[in-house]
């Protein structure tokens, strides 16, 4: 039996535990509170907290514990264990793996699935239904390894997207980190606005849909905008120009 460990027991470690069992894998997986770890035993979710056998590695710690994480894993896994992680930012974590010749197999990862709720307790087994999957390769991923980690991936319920992590980048900017810099600000805009009592107390479904990014889970949406700054700037750019366009179709100068 497949073993499949997860470190970072949160919303998308937990939702990867959830979403493969009962699926014939062996689940084990370990954390940073042993408090998470103790509540994925009681429910479940993994049958232990060592890693070292384990054939497949998916890293679900925070974005800036990544690389960090990849050492520490690179110490300790089979010569032949798969390892990936689910980082929203991909270029400065494949710049590392491609850079170091640390002796594992990496392949980047990221699904294009989430919620504004962060923890174990916010995980659940659909969360990647019908989501789209990256995966950016390393320099020393071989192609059965790609075709495991797909497996995977598809017992899920994604699918696989192969991308450069550059262009990776630049394209969650545009569809993903930049409306979370926008919901943020106008959620900030309009609660700091003259009209913001009124305003706030009629605010409906629309408002909540435009703002529901602002409230993604801080750390996460820090280490968002910090780390893919340069994209996010640029695209910001981009849209502000076309924004003036737009209200100059609406006979603002
Ligand atoms: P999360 O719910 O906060 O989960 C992260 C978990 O990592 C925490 O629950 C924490 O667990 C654990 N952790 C923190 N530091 C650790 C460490 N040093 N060692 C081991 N475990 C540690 O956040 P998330 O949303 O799952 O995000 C995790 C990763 O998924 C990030 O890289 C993010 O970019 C990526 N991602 C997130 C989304 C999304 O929408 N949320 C979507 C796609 C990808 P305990 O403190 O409970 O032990």
């Amino acid at each position: 039996m497949k073993i499949i460990a997860v470190i970072g027991l949160g919303l998308i470690g937990g939702s990867i535990l959830k979403g493969l069992k009962n699926k014939g894998y062996n689940l084990v997986g370990t954390s940073r509170n042993p408090e998470t770890v103790k509540k994925a035993l009681e429910q479940g979710l993994i049958s232990g907290t060592s890693i070292n056998e384990a054939d497949v590695i998916f890293i679900c710690t925070p974005i800036n514990i990544t690389i960090d994480t990849i050492k520490e894993v690179a110490k300790t896994a089979k010569p032949d264990a798969i390892i990936t992680d689910v980082a929203s930012i991909k270029g400065f974590i494949m710049d590392f793996v491609n850079e170091n010749s640390l002796p594992i197999n990496f392949i980047g990862g990221h699904p294009m699935a989430g919620t504004e709720h962060k923890g174990l307790d916010a995980s659940f087994a659909t969360l990647f239904n019908e989501a789209k999957w990256v995966l950016t390769p390393s320099k020393q991923t071989c192609s059965n390894d790609m075709q495991t980690l797909e497996q995977i991936i598809n017992e899920l319920g994604a699918k696989v997207i192969i991308a450069d992590p550059y262009e990776h980048d630049k394209a969650v900017a545009l569809i993903s980190h930049m409306p979370l810099f926008l919901s943020q600000t106008l959620l900030g805009f309009v609660q700091n606005h003259t009209n913001s009592e009124l305003a706030l107390e009629l605010a409906a479904s629309g408002f909540r849909s435009m703002t529901r990014l602002a409230h993604t889970n801080s750390e996460l949406a820090a280490d968002i905008l910090s780390g893919n700054k340069a994209n996010v700037l640029e695209t910001l750019e981009e849209f502000i120009k076309y924004l003036k366009n737009k209200g100059a179709d609406y006979g603002a100068v």
